[in-house]
């Protein structure tokens, strides 16, 4: 069997990570935030159809991958754990289920690196950062009742 990694022991390698996830209020673009909005610009106040009262709604965001700098270190684990695709445990299939962890010097015993997490320059690693993050921004998590159309509100 031969076992073929992206990663060598003793490989210098920059490892990214993301930051967790966090909650943003969003303003409801109907009412402004208010909860309640005006008819035809009359006295007349009603709650917001759109957010009904609220004001908004709450968004959920991923926090920005980024390069672990001060990560950087020195491969001196790695950890290859293969299936066979017909493996069967009594439970579960694991469908030929291939894993590469790696360990670093820097961040010791307690930490494995996914492979596709570590990099050998920095540049490649910003570049990998830069790309998750586009496709994080480009998803749109608004729940879908605040996405309806024809509102003629004002
Ligand atoms: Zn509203």
């Amino acid at each position: 069997m031969k076992i073929t990694t992206k990663h060598n022991l003793k490989d210098f390698v920059y490892p990214i990570s993301q930051g967790g996830y966090y909650s943003e209020f969003i303003s409801c673009k109907t009412c402004e935030g208010k909860g309640t909005i005006s008819v035809n610009n009359t006295e007349k106040i009603i709650r917001c159809p759109d957010c009904c009262g609220s004001g908004g709604h709450k968004e959920w965001k991923a926090d920005k991958w980024y390069v672990c700098k001060e990560s950087y270190g020195q491969i001196g684990r790695v950890i290859v754990e293969i299936y066979d695709e017909k493996y069967y445990d009594g439970k579960k299939y694991y469908d030929g289920k291939k894993e590469y962890k790696y360990m670093l010097d820097s961040t010791g015993i307690g930490t494995l690196w996914a492979e596709d997490s570590l990099f050998a320059s920095v540049g490649d690693a910003q570049t990998e950062c830069d790309k998750k993050n586009l496709l994080n921004s480009s998803k749109d998590k608004r729940p879908s009742y605040v996405q309806k159309g024809g509102s003629n509100a004002t």
